[in-house]
């Protein structure tokens, strides 16, 4: 029977009948991480029960039944995504991991000295400081193209940046700040214009809208799956063909090695395998694709409109509000984000009084100083919408923030941030 986004969804997820001090649990986190249905639950538990041996890796039926059960997510991964081929899907832990080795890897093959890589004013720390470092450790430029105050980068401002110096680009396809989505299939046709390759930071996009790589144009698409109702420690980094092929491997191991002797060269094997060392989180690419099949049997088209219902409520909701503001403008293209800020209120205070109400969110800087520090503000306190949030919720939020106190934060460190 199908499920549909807001209260029929929630049956799906067990933890959403978790009662903490008494309260039910408002789960308004989804950015950071995104709660588990039961399908993927199961399909995890299914692969344990049923299915638990190495890849590759032993002549017996159940390590081939694994080995086929692991390529059969990558199949769905690939198909999900619109990638070409299932050698273009790496199964890595995560976007950080992806990132990491995309700049130890391509990074070191692209990037020399006086050489620029171009990155966007609001990525997240994860498709920052990999380049940054990179940058630093060849004596390459990092070039920072900056948001406005809108928060959002035009595709000209971006275009402008780009030059015969530059060599690669990371951008991210959707702000984990303010769910701004940047006009990535625009920003890489400029891009390609200089020959430069994109890496697309996809982790606050495949929860809410289809990817299509192809369609985007992306050299790299990199995302988690743990932000996607998928498993903690699973992630992708596609890339096409063409480019993942020409990569050394980035931990070598186990799964690597074509043939290897004490004489001769050591030869690799080719990608996804070149590129997944050591014994790969099997179950998490099982639990992934069990995710990206829920939500296409939950439908793209009702994704998105239950997005665009939620941010149009939590902004209607706080906009009477006296000191509340919303950064940016998340009604433009709703990705289930809502920054707001409550005027002379430190953000962990207002984190903490919601909590208090059994709301959950994030306050601080989202592991994007840099972006938060262009609104002149400490911190955002984020609301972040997942398919089985409701309106409901949304007003519990509003009536929580009507009675929202300066505390400890605003009082004792108003413009200390941590996280
Ligand atoms: N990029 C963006 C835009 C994110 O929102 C996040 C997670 N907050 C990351 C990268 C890092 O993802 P992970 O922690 O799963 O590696």
């Amino acid at each position: 029977n199908q499920v549909t986004p807001g209260e029929s969804a929630r049956a799906d997820f067990p933890i959403l009948a978790t009662r903490l001090g008494g309260r039910a649990l408002v789960y308004l986190d989804n950015a950071a991480t995104a709660q588990k249905p039961r399908r993927v639950l199961d399909a995890i538990t299914a692969h344990y029960t049923g299915a638990n041996a190495n890849v590759g890796r032993g002549y017996y039926q159940l390590s081939h039944l694994a080995t086929d059960v692991y390529e059969q997510a990558r199949a769905t991964v690939q198909h999900a995504i619109g990638a070409e081929h299932p050698d273009e899907v790496v199964f890595v832990p995560g976007t950080t991991a992806a990132v990491n080795l995309l700049a130890d890897t391509l990074g070191r093959d692209l990037v020399g000295a006086g050489d620029q890589v171009v990155v966007t004013g609001m990525e997240h720390n994860s498709n920052l400081l990999p380049w940054r470092r990179l940058c630093e450790s060849v004596g390459a430029e990092l070039v920072v193209v900056p948001a406005d105050e809108h928060g959002t980068v035009p595709v000209e401002v971006f275009a402008a940046a780009l030059g015969p110096r530059t060599r690669l680009a990371a951008v991210t396809h959707v702000s984990n700040v303010l769910g701004t989505v940047n006009p990535v299939r625009e920003m890489v046709a400029q891009a390609h214009l200089f020959g430069v390759p994109v890496v697309v930071d996809g982790a606050q996009a495949v929860p809410h809208r289809q990817v299509d790589v192809r369609e985007l144009g992306a050299d790299c698409y990199v995302f988690s799956g743990h932000k996607m109702y998928g498993p903690m420690g699973i992630g992708v980094l596609y890339g096409r063909r063409e480019l993942l092929g020409t990569l050394e491997p980035y931990q070598v191991g186990g799964g690597t090695v074509k043939g290897i002797s004490t004489t001769e060269r050591v030869r690799y094997v080719p990608v996804p395998a070149r590129l997944e060392a050591g014994t790969p989180h099997i179950a998490g690419a099982v639990g992934l694709a069990a995710a990206f099949d829920y939500l296409a049997d939950i439908g793209w088209d009702a994704i998105r409109a239950h997005d665009d219902t939620l941010v149009r409520a939590a902004v209607a909701a706080v906009s009477d509000l006296p000191r509340v503001r919303v950064v940016g403008d998340p009604a433009a293209d709703p990705s289930g984000i809502v920054s707001i800020v409550v005027d002379g209120i430190h953000p962990y205070d207002v984190g903490g009084h919601l909590d208090a109400h059994g709301i959950a969110v994030r306050s601080g800087v989202h592991c994007a100083n840099t972006f938060v520090d262009t609104f002149g503000v400490v911190g955002t306190v984020r609301l972040s919408f997942g398919i089985y949030n409701t309106e409901a919720e949304v007003d519990l939020v509003r009536d929580a923030l009507r009675t929202v106190q300066p505390g400890f934060w605003t009082a004792e460190h108003p413009t200390e941030r941590f996280l």
